[in-house]
């Protein structure tokens, strides 16, 4: 369908695919030459579009992809990706290592059930499949309890339908002030490691670190990396930032299509819960909730235009939100405005939204909707000009 001229006429996601490959440039001289990164680009690449960014980190040295289903790795196939792909999700069915086999895609391994039933499969095919071992080490989530960690992979070592080619572990709390419960999860993980010893298996890829572990540690880094959301521009935590000069690489922008002017006293949106205290000039912004502005924000957001903060006002609606324009009287139907992101010198990043909404810019950036086009950002054309369409 020809929707192209389309995208673009009430709210879009600008995506700087320049910005994503500098950060994983960042990313890379940070963990040196010896060290692998594996770019995770699970959840449509944190709502970046996953083909663009794999696409973009690679040409900033990435070498492998993390995603979290195997729906996405395939996407990741067919969108012409051909490195290593790793799903950190749990697969548990055979159609799944058929497809993990026909796709060259790495699956996750947690238990002796997975590992049993891939090597089955893998075996009945005269395959090998190669997988990654994830050990539990303080997260209580994926993974075997590390304690069971050696002999899983002991066991799984003796199945000729299965490779180990990596273990790894997620670390809980990497961006935390404190470092003490990342120093225990490391201890566990290196513990396992000591008592597969000798029986380790050649070649073997650990990794441990995410953003915050890259970042913070090189002691973490050991022979892969698995970063998120640095490679977006984006610090873990806020003592993180300015560590490295990453560029936020999503804006969000939307246009103004309706301009009124009410009096002192008028009630703005459902249930009127904001009300002007001056006779007012209100703009309609075409973005809501529905596209992925909490409408927890409501009156506790504002948009920016020509580098100017306008605040919202009134409930944020599925469709629509209203700011108040009454100080920005050149603001015109059809401007664009940017929701997130740059705009001239100032910005509006998902740390701040996070902040107002009580969650993390991660939850931000993956909560953008698929009804928002995401376009590649035009560095020619000042913000509010034609973006074009990726
Ligand atoms: C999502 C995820 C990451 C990336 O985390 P960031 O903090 O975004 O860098 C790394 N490892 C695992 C297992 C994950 O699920």
């Amino acid at each position: 369908m020809p929707v192209g001229f389309l995208q673009d006429s009430r709210a879009w996601i600008e995506v700087d695919e320049g910005a994503i490959t500098r950060n994983t440039r960042l990313l890379r001289q940070r963990i040196g030459p010896n060290v692998k990164l594996m770019a995770v680009v699970k959840a449509n690449g944190y709502g970046h579009g996953d083909g663009a960014t794999a696409k973009a980190a690679r040409a900033g040295g990435a070498d492998a992809f993390a995603v979290a289903s195997l729906a996405e790795a395939v996407g990741l196939r067919h969108q012409g990706l051909q490195e290593p792909i790793l799903v950190l999700g749990h697969l548990s069915r055979s159609d799944e290592v058929h497809a993990c086999l026909r796709w060259h895609v790495l699956p996750t391994v947690s238990t002796m059930d997975q590992a049993r039933l891939f090597h089955t499969v893998a075996s009945r095919l005269g395959a090998c499949l190669p997988v990654h071992v994830n050990l539990d080490t303080g997260m209580a989530r994926l993974g075997v309890p590390w304690q069971e960690g050696a002999a899983l992979i002991q066991a799984i070592l003796r199945l000729d339908g299965l490779q180990v080619e990596g273990v790894y572990s997620h670390l809980a709390a990497a961006d935390a002030v404190d470092p003490s419960l990342t120093k225990q999860q490391q201890q566990r993980f290196d513990r396992v490691l000591a008592a597969l010893a000798n029986g380790q298996p050649a070649g073997l890829c650990r990794h441990l670190a995410n953003s915050a572990a890259t970042i913070t540690d090189s002691g973490l880094h050991y022979d892969m990396v698995r970063v998120g959301l640095a490679l977006y521009g984006h610090a873990p935590a806020e003592h993180l930032e300015g560590i490295l000069p990453l560029q936020p690489a999503m804006a969000v922008r939307a246009r103004v299509t309706i301009l009124k002017t009410v009096p002192a006293g008028t009630g703005i949106s459902y249930d009127h819960r904001y009300h002007t205290k001056r006779p007012s000039r209100l703009a309609v912004v075409a973005i809501g909730y529905a596209d992925g502005v909490p409408r927890l924000l409501s009156s506790r957001m504002g948009v920016l235009h020509q580098g100017q903060w306008l605040p919202q006002v009134g409930s944020i609606t599925m469709d629509q939100l209203v700011i108040d324009a009454t100080d920005h009287p050149r603001l015109h139907t059809g401007a664009v405005v940017t929701v997130l992101g740059n705009d001239e010198t100032a910005s509006i990043s998902p740390r701040q939204w996070g902040q107002a909404c009580g969650t993390i810019p991660w939850d931000i950036l993956c909560g953008f909707s698929s009804r928002l086009p995401r376009l590649q950002a035009v560095h020619s054309a000042p913000h509010g000009g034609q973006p074009t369409i990726s």
